[in-house]
């Protein structure tokens, strides 16, 4: 008798920039793939040290006056994912490997040690042994714009992409483990249809003193390159607590949240994806990102 090889368990492996990109980017996604039972592993490339704060009690954290921001932002990070049903969270090379890096064109992207300046092979070092460890399907990170230009979500995209060719190189690093290749690898995208009526209706409903640009929204594009679209209404609750705990950088109301600017912008459940290596599984537009893939 023959049996059938047993399938390998689903994993999904998401790299973000600061803690709270997760939660506002893949916060219903994280909770429904953790709630039917995958491996979603979340890597955060930095502590998210150059933030601003919202609410007057931490503010004294910033870098600018405490410089504590980082390690409070860890509590934050742990209490989110406790929101999403999501245990496997790590820190790109260990919490403070690498610094935030500021906006593009501050003088934060010149310190020493921050995630800008960062060597991308050694930083892709470190996602080649998760990646190796927890032999992730999918991968979810940014395009190469970073989604909206900031420094360390172009060097995300960057480290991301690198480490999905060094982990299935046996050659590269051998010690860091098995060579592995990602069958599938989504950018994070915001169909720019949906994105005009969500600011259209922040505009007219939301409780912020003002609206949120395009130019703001990380992964704007035209609506024909999504290629795959989650629905997450059973999964809402969850990501708008997710960012609630992210208290020091969001503050949500109702189906709006705002940054530290105070721009209103929709807080959609339903997540968008462009698949940017490997095949697309079944389905215009796929409704599941380990579509075609050999999992269980
Ligand atoms: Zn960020």
């Amino acid at each position: 008798m023959n049996s059938a090889p047993a399938r390998p368990p689903r994993s999904l492996l998401l790299v973000h920039a600061h803690p709270d990109d997760e939660s506002i980017g893949n916060g219903a996604t994280m909770a429904r793939y953790a709630a039917e039972g995958a491996r979603v592993t979340l890597v955060t490339c930095t502590l998210g040290e150059g933030g601003e704060v919202i609410p007057p009690g931490p503010a004294h954290l910033t870098a600018d006056r405490d410089d504590a921001l980082g390690e409070y932002r860890i509590g934050e990070l742990t209490a989110a994912m406790g929101e999403l049903g999501v245990t496997d969270v790590r820190f790109l090379g260990g919490a403070g490997r690498y610094r935030d890096s500021g906006m593009m064109g501050v003088p934060d992207n010149d310190v020493p040690g921050c995630f800008w300046r960062a060597e991308v092979d050694e930083a892709a070092g470190h996602l080649v042994a998760v990646v190796r460890e927890v032999r992730p399907q999918v991968l979810v990170t940014y395009d190469e714009n970073g989604g909206y230009g900031h420094p360390d979500h172009i060097q995300a995209h960057r480290v991301a992409l690198r480490a999905y060719e060094l982990a299935a190189d046996p050659a590269f690093r051998p010690e860091l483990g098995e060579a592995w290749r990602i069958a599938k690898v989504y950018y994070n995208r915001m169909p720019r249809s949906v994105l005009a009526q969500g600011l259209a209706e922040t505009a007219a409903k939301a409780p912020f003193p003002g609206v949120a640009e395009p130019s703001d929204v990380p992964g704007v594009v035209d609506d024909e390159l999504v290629t795959t679209v989650l629905e997450g209404s059973a999964y809402a609750g969850a990501k708008a607590a997710a960012m609630r705990a992210h208290a020091t950088q969001i503050t949500v109301d109702g189906p709006f949240f705002a940054l530290s600017n105070n721009l209103g912008q929709p807080l959609v459940a339903t997540e968008y994806y462009q698949l940017v290596r490997g095949a697309l599984g079944e389905g215009r537009p796929e409704t599941d990102l380990f579509a075609g893939v050999d999992a269980c």
